[in-house]
Formats: C-alpha cells, structure tokens, sequence
C-alpha cells in the first residue's frame, strides 16, 4: 500500500463490484481542498455520542446528605454558558459526563466543549472549568469539516 505508484486506485470485491477509490497521499494534498467541502455535513458526528450517566446522578442524589441541597444548576467559565437546570434545557446546553458517590460531578459544555467540574463537599461546592483542548493529533489529517 506504500508503495502506491497510482494516484488513484480503483477497489472491487470479488464480484468485480466497486467498492471504493483509494488516492496517494500525493494526489490527496492536490485536490482535498476541493472535496473535504463536499463531504456530508454528518461526518464530524461519526464518533456517537456517550450515554449521560443518569443512573448515577440520580444515584448521588438518593444518597445525598450533605446540608445543602444538590444543585441541577450549571454554569460555564469559560464561555458564559448557564443553565438554572441542565436537565430541562432543550437542546441541552450541557451533557453530563460523571457522577460519583465521592460527590465529583463533570458536565460538557456544548457550546465550547469546556469541561466543568463539581466538587461537592460537606458545606460547599467548588466548581472548576477547564478549557477544551483538541487531543486529535493535527498530522493524523482525518478531514473532518470545513477544508483547512
Ligand atoms: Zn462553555
């Protein structure tokens, strides 16, 4: 497969039905600026979104007893993002990511992708926003969205 010499290459299954197109890393640098546009608008939500862990926020909450009660709401740091209750927004502006008997709540947040954690202690939260970092590997070129 390195050693392709053929700036594209035609892919059949056994009955000679074509299956695919397969390009050199060459020819893909000419003309993926002209069909990364094309492809369709659902790529980048290939990878599915996790299942929020419902059963254990409610879990934290049948054991809560601490002497205040357990917030629904959530707010974020990084873009000013709020919900008086992350539950009742639709679409929900921030999904919820874990949630432990330890009283460490994190949340998403959709709009910036900041990551926002909950410290519940006995008298006080704290509450912490991190910043979204890319952890995709810029050289690993998948072409997902708009053309670089
Ligand atoms: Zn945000």
């Amino acid at each position: 497969m390195s050693q392709q010499s053929e700036p594209v290459l035609f892919l059949y299954d056994s009955e000679q039905r074509l299956q695919g197109v397969l390009v050199s890393p060459e020819f893909w640098e000419l003309i993926k600026d002209r069909v990364c546009p094309l492809l369709p608008a659902a790529a980048p939500a290939a990878v599915p979104e996790l299942p929020e862990p419902l059963a254990d926020w409610e879990t934290l909450g049948a054991y809560w007893d601490f002497t205040y009660p357990l917030s629904s709401e959530v707010s974020c740091g990084q873009c000013g993002q709020h919900s008086a209750d992350w539950q009742a927004d639709e679409p929900r502006k921030f999904r919820l990511r874990t949630a432990t008997l330890g009283g460490l709540v994190t949340f998403q947040c959709q709009q910036c992708k900041a990551k926002i954690i909950k410290r519940h202690f006995k008298d006080k939260v704290d509450t912490e926003t991190q910043a979204h970092h890319e952890t995709k590997d810029p050289k690993l070129n998948a072409c997902y969205g708009p053309a670089r």
